[in-house]
């Protein structure tokens, strides 16, 4: 690294040189070959939608991540909605859940009717604190909602404890982290639910998609029936049988996973190794170098977890530093860095604000807001790629500090 030529320059939101010509996005899928040869061998046979593949992705999907059970959807969003109606939330019932989440982790509470309780997260992990979802539970309480924040898996025995004591289900939410464990099991069999997505920036993409793992199986036949018009079968199963007649006997959406969709995610789902590992890779690098800078705080993993790294997620120490968070992504993203903030405290959105929810009841997830910036971490990134994040971080935090 030459520092004196680039990490001493005027940063590029100042009229400087960016520290690259295109921008390196905070995440992006990885697709090959494979993938699209099995992409296009579907186009090719009998069933593009709900045909063999989604059953197979199905299963590959519950063995890896050590379920018995995998029900796929559209979304994880709608994976979400699925497990929120599964777990039979309704008018009148609460379910705990982190602000510091995507909005869909609460939406799918008030999809049902239901009334997202916010709980505040732990100061070092940033996922739901066991000692604050105590605090709320409610005779109204249903369900907890816990994020694995970043792909690190969220506190799940304190969890799944607390949930038994109160009679409870757990959805876990987690998007970030597949491949990710906790004290030695996969994340996907470690609670009455797990919700996960395949949006292209997530670990295996299938363009939209999502899946609930589960090993209850009326749970499982309740998701399935939610993902298809609450009707029980499929068209090509009726077909395989010689049967025209079918009943609808709950109210279901059509958020089935394609054919199409399925092929590509099993193909992805083969390379999770690599992509587990290249993650862990990138965000040791960054670790080792940007550790060393007193005016950054890098993510801390637990001794019982691996995390699944979906982000990178530093802390700014505010209080060595000229200006607030907003302007040091703003530099970055001048210096064609895409770094990223994860999240605006759900609470905190027009909407939820217009439901009643007021800000500053959850202190440590509204300071580490003021705090976060995720910088760039995906599995196709080159190491001149990380080179670039690290030098560009460097800059911006040398040009700001005090
Ligand atoms: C990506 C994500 C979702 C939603 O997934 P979609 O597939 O985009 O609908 C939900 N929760 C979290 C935490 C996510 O990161």
């Amino acid at each position: 690294m030459s520092r004196g030529r680039s990490t001493e320059a005027e940063l590029a939101l100042h009229g400087g040189r960016p520290v690259r010509d295109r921008l390196l996005p905070y995440g992006r899928q990885w697709i090959d070959e494979e993938d699209i040869r099995a992409v296009v061998g579907v186009l090719r046979s009998d069933w593009i939608t709900t045909g063999p593949m989604v059953a197979r992705f199905e299963e590959a999907f519950a063995e890896y991540v050590g379920a018995r059970y995998a029900v796929s959807f559209s979304s994880g969003t709608a994976a979400l909605h699925g497990a929120a109606h599964a777990a039979g939330l309704s008018p009148g019932d609460e379910a705990i859940t982190t602000p510091l989440t995507f909005c869909p982790t609460a939406n799918c509470v008030l999809y049902q009717g239901a009334r997202p309780v916010f709980a505040d997260v732990c100061r070092d992990t940033l996922t739901l604190d066991p000692g604050a979802i105590r605090r709320h539970v409610s005779p109204r309480t249903k369900a907890i909602l816990p994020m694995d924040y970043g792909g690190q898996p969220c506190d799940l025995a304190e969890i799944r404890a607390l949930a038994e004591q109160n009679g409870l289900l757990v959805i876990e939410d987690a998007c970030h982290a597949l491949g990710a464990t906790y004290q030695g099991s996969k994340v996907g069999s470690l609670s009455h639910m797990t919700v996960f997505s395949f949006h292209p920036v997530k670990h295996v993409t299938t363009g939209e998609g999502g899946m609930v793992t589960t090993s209850d199986p009326e749970l499982r036949r309740r998701l399935q029936l939610f993902r298809n018009h609450g009707i029980d079968g499929d068209g090509r199963q009726r077909q395989a049988e010689g049967k025209w007649w079918y009943e609808m006997s709950a109210l279901g959406y059509n958020y089935r996973l394609s054919d199409i969709a399925s092929a590509l995610g099993l193909s992805q789902l083969r390379k999770m190794q690599y992509s587990l590992s290249r993650r862990r890779e990138i965000a040791s690098r960054y670790t080792a170098a940007l550790g060393a800078l007193e005016e950054v705080e890098t993510p801390m993993v637990r001794p019982d977890c691996e995390s699944a790294w979906h982000l990178y997620v530093v802390r700014l120490n505010l209080e060595r530093l000229r200006v607030g968070r907003g302007q040091v992504v703003q530099a970055l993203r001048a210096e064609n860095i895409g770094a990223s903030v994860h999240y605006t405290p759900v609470p905190w959105h027009p909407y939820y604000q217009r439901l009643g929810y007021t800000k500053g009841h959850w202190p440590n997830a509204e300071g580490a807001y003021e705090r976060i910036v995720s910088l760039p971490l995906f599995p196709a990134m080159r190491d001149k790629d990380i080179e670039d994040v690290i030098l560009a971080c460097t800059k911006v935090i040398h040009a700001y500090r005090k």
